[in-house]
Formats: C-alpha cells, sequence, structure tokens
C-alpha cells in the first residue's frame, strides 16, 4: 500500500511539476522516495533481470543502446533513458512505468547509475548484472579520488550475487577481479584500430604495487594491453573487438569473427558498442539478432549530434571531464576542413561546480590553423577564454560569448562550421536552439520549389566533398516528400 501511495505521489508531482514548466526528470522519484524510503527494493520484486551500467564515459550511449537492442528482440524494458542516473532518477523510472494501479512486469531493467550512487542503488535493488565501463577524472568535488570511489564501489558489491561485465583494457576496472565474482572480459585487440592521438591524462600505475605500468598497446588514456612486473596485467578476454573500422556512416566491428555496423558515430563508440553486444549476448540475444537491431540503433541527444546549418555539417558533442574532452577534440580533428570551435562551460551542479579540470584537457591541440574562430560561451566563458588563451590560441581568433544562443548566432555568421562541446546544462538548451536553427533552414528551403535546394546543398557538396551532405540533402528531400519533416530515416 505504501508503494502504492508512493506511485500515485510520484506520479502527481511529476505532473505539477510539468505544468509549473519543468522537465522534472527526477521529482516524481525524489516525491516516491520520500513516501516510500525502499522504493526501489520494488524494481527487484517486479522485473527478472537487473543490470546497472556504470563508469565515467559512455554510459548513457550504452544503456540506450542495450535498452534499444532488448526491446528490439521484443523484450519488456525498463530503463532510465533521460540519463537521470542517481537513485531518484531510477525511482523516477519506476513511478513512469508502473500504471495507474500495481505494477507493470519487466523482463529487464536497464539502468545506467552514477559511480558515487552505486553502493545506495545495490543496496535498495541488488543488480543480476553490473557492466563496469571505465574511470577518468571527474568531478572531482563531487566524488573524491579515484581509488576512494572505486573501493567504495567494490564494498558495495562484496556480499552480493552479480555478475561483472569488465573492461579489459582498463587497469582501474581491472581491480573488481578482486571481488572473486564471475567476470566477463571485454576488450579491444591490441591492433583492433588506431585511436586518434588521443593525449594520455590518467596516471598509469600498478594499483596492488604503484609501479608504472609497461603498455604493449595504448588506445587512449590508460585503456590498453598493460603489465606490471609484479603480476598484475590485462586479462584474457571473453569477448574482444579485433578489427573497428570508421567510415562516414557509422563504425563497423568484427567482434570474435562476427561483424555488426552501426551508425553511431565517432571511435570512441567501439566500446559502448563492444559492452552492449556482451551484456546482450549475456541475456542470450543471438549475434543475428544483435546485428540486426544495432543498425537501427540511435545515438542519444548531444553525442557527437549533427545538425546542418547553412549548408554546413556542425557537430556537437557532450564533454565533463579532461579525458572526454581531448577524445571529443581528436574525433573533430578528424576532418580537415576549416571550422569554428566553440567550448560551452557551465558550472550548475550537473556540471561539476569546479571547473579546475578544463586545465588537464590537450586544448593545445586545438591551436591549429584550420580553426578559423574560437568562441568561450556558458557561465564560465572567461575561465574557458583563458585557458585557451593558455593554450597557445591567438587572443584575435578568441571570441567571449557567454550566452548560447549570441554564441550559436555568432557562429553561424561565418562562413564555416561549428564544432561544439558542452558541458551536461549546456546541452539541452544547445541541443534546442540548432534544432530550431536547423528547422528554420529546411522550412525556408522546402518553402520554395527543388531548385534553390539543389543549389544551397549541391555547392558545398562540390566545394567540399563530403558524402554526408549529399546524404542529408536526401534525407531532408525524403521526408518533405513524406511528410516526416524532423524525424531520422
Ligand atoms: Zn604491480
Amino acid at each position: 500500500m505504501k508503494a502504492q501511495i508512493a506511485i500515485w505521489a510520484g506520479k502527481t508531482a511529476g505532473t505539477l511539476s510539468k505544468v509549473m514548466g519543468n522537465s522534472g526528470s527526477t521529482i516524481p522519484g525524489v516525491v516516491a522516495r520520500k513516501v516510500d524510503g525502499s522504493f526501489l527494493h520494488h524494481l527487484r520484486k517486479h522485473t527478472n533481470t537487473v543490470v546497472y551500467i556504470t563508469g565515467t564515459n559512455g554510459k548513457t550511449t550504452t544503456t540506450n543502446l542495450i535498452a534499444h537492442l532488448l526491446e528490439c528482440s521484443g523484450k519488456r524494458i525498463i530503463t532510465n533513458r533521460e540519463g537521470a542516473n542517481m537513485v531518484t532518477g531510477i525511482a523516477a523510472a519506476m513511478v513512469h512505468n508502473a500504471p495507474l494501479l500495481g505494477w507493470a512486469k519487466n523482463d529487464v531493467a536497464v539502468m545506467e547509475v552514477d559511480e558515487a550512487s552505486l553502493p545506495k542503488a545495490v543496496s535498495d535493488c541488488p543488480p543480476d548484472y553490473l557492466v563496469v565501463m571505465n574511470f577518468f577524472r571527474d568531478q572531482l568535488d563531487r566524488y573524491g579520488e579515484v581509488d576512494l570511489l572505486i573501493e567504495k564501489m567494490k564494498d558495495s558489491l562484496k556480499t552480493i550475487d552479480v555478475k561483472l561485465i569488465l573492461n579489459a583494457d582498463d587497469p582501474f576496472v581491472h581491480r573488481f577481479s578482486d571481488l572473486n565474482k564471475e567476470n566477463v572480459y571485454v576488450g579491444l585487440a591490441s591492433n583492433a584500430c588506431q585511436f586518434p592521438n588521443y593525449s594520455v591524462s590518467e596516471s598509469k600505475y600498478c594499483p596492488h604495487c604503484q609501479s608504472e605500468l609497461t603498455y604493449s598497446n595504448i588506445h587512449f588514456a590508460q585503456l590498453g594491453h598493460y603489465q606490471c612486473t609484479c603480476g598484475f596485467g590485462r586479462p584474457r578476454t571473453d569477448v574482444s573487438a579485433e578489427k573497428v573500422i570508421q567510415s562516414p556512416n557509422g563504425i563497423r566491428l568484427v567482434v570474435d569473427g562476427e561483424e555488426y555496423v552501426t551508425p553511431l558515430k565517432g571511435m570512441y563508440n567501439a566500446y559502448n558498442v563492444l559492452f552492449a553486444i556482451s551484456l546482450c549476448k549475456e541475456l542470450e540475444m543471438t549475434s543475428s539478432e544483435i546485428r540486426k537491431c544495432l543498425v537501427k540503433s540511435q545515438r542519444a541527444d548531444g553525442r557527437m549530434q549533427e545538425f546542418m546549418i547553412n549548408g554546413e555539417m556542425w557537430r556537437l558533442n557532450l564533454v565533463k571531464n579532461p579525458a572526454g574532452a581531448n577524445v571529443t577534440l581528436s574525433e573533430f580533428f578528424q576532418s580537415k576542413q576549416k571550422k569554428q570551435l566553440i567550448f560551452c562551460l557551465n558550472d550548475n551542479l550537473a556540471d561539476g561546480e569546479d571547473i579546475s579540470w578544463i586545465w588537464d584537457i590537450d586544448l593545445e591541440m586545438a591551436n591549429r590553423l584550420e580553426v578559423e574562430s574560437f568562441i568561450a560561451s556558458g557561465k564560465r566563458a572567461h575561465d574557458v577564454a583563458l585557458r585557451m588563451k593558455y593554450a597557445g590560441i591567438p587572443e584575435e581568433k578568441i571570441n567571449i560569448i557567454p550566452s548560447l544562443k549570441q554564441a550559436v548566432t555568432h557562429a553561424k555568421g561565418k562562413n564555416t562550421p561549428a564544432y561544439i562541446m558542452a558541458t551536461y546544462t549546456c546541452l539541452a538548451p544547445l541541443v534546442g536552439i540548432l534544432s530550431e536553427e536547423q528547422n528554420l533552414r529546411e522550412e525556408e528551403t522546402f518553402g520554395a520549389d527543388p531548385v534553390p535546394l539543389l543549389s544551397r546543398y549541391i555547392k558545398p557538396i562540390w566545394g567540399q566533398r563530403k558524402y554526408h551532405l549529399l546524404n542529408e540533402t536526401v534525407r531532408m528531400a525524403w521526408n518533405q516528400r513524406s511528410g516526416r519533416r524532423n524525424q531520422e530515416p
């Protein structure tokens, strides 16, 4: 009965919050847990299999991928899709999923769990599977040291029966092996792919004896094939990507001899896809089912999201720590075309209030001729500008525009695409602003006959030989024809 009241209270609070104009993604969860302190227990009771996904980078994408694959195979799932990954976010997903009376019965709960929230989530609702992706320095003000965080997470798992899906390439993650659970080790073979010179800022020391680890192969940061003189080293993998190939349409992976294709772009998605494949195989999806569903997967908002603005393909990616920002910059500079770089930095609670991490970003790599202009934006635009200046970027190239909207408008005035990296709370407003700009263009274009459309888009195609421009033109023409203007093909 208490749980039922918690659901009703949560649903009411959610509706009220929406009426008042808040997106309110976690408010129903906060209220439900106030009414019923052990609300998460019910997830365990009413779900056959509970899966948690945790780690610093990539967990939203991986959670969405797993949820999509399982759903595609006909499983009933419950998930916290919006990336509301604290205990209240999980509770909110439960409130949202519950009917007015009683509980929905789900096959699998696929929950993204914030590293610091894992112990609480585990004690309230122990998972059957835990995917541990990676650990990078992230929002130190909230977490303290990575080592302490890992120990707390491990402590919470000691007494429960859980199968761990571990990143074999990350020495930090390998420390979960001490728990002596049933482990599935996942990793990239040494010559699987060439990550574009991601700079290394993570410590690479043995967790057992503190000696420096030796690497026969580094993928990026501390991820790779490592070994210590004391015997600690990369474990033998159970699931291995032998080859990862990037194409304009996404990435292709060869995993244990079988090929998988996904529309997700960016080399760093290789790990996300690999984790999703491994977990779904654990839940008895066949390779051919996974392959079939993977083709139809979509990336989450703001993850290397593309926007066609002024006939140019703009890109937007979430960053929240030095490792992620370095990966983003490297992806951005895969293309040598002229561009603008916008860095939007907020310091709200969800972004991390301590912004000192921007000094660990390898912004020096962005100081190149092809970047014609830099824009520092967001609440901490001035700090970004200072960091840019110390990266050796000429002052006359740096523009300080705290307003996101004005930053986009300024960038639109140039004839080069903008590549944008943004912290968490900048992301949703930017997706809104950029989508609006994109739709504006489509409406202007499609209001008239098809001739201006062709002249507008064909010119950049010849100028830049970009396949995706052609794709985009075809996509928009198709959507216009079938009246599905804003949907993905
Ligand atoms: Zn050692």
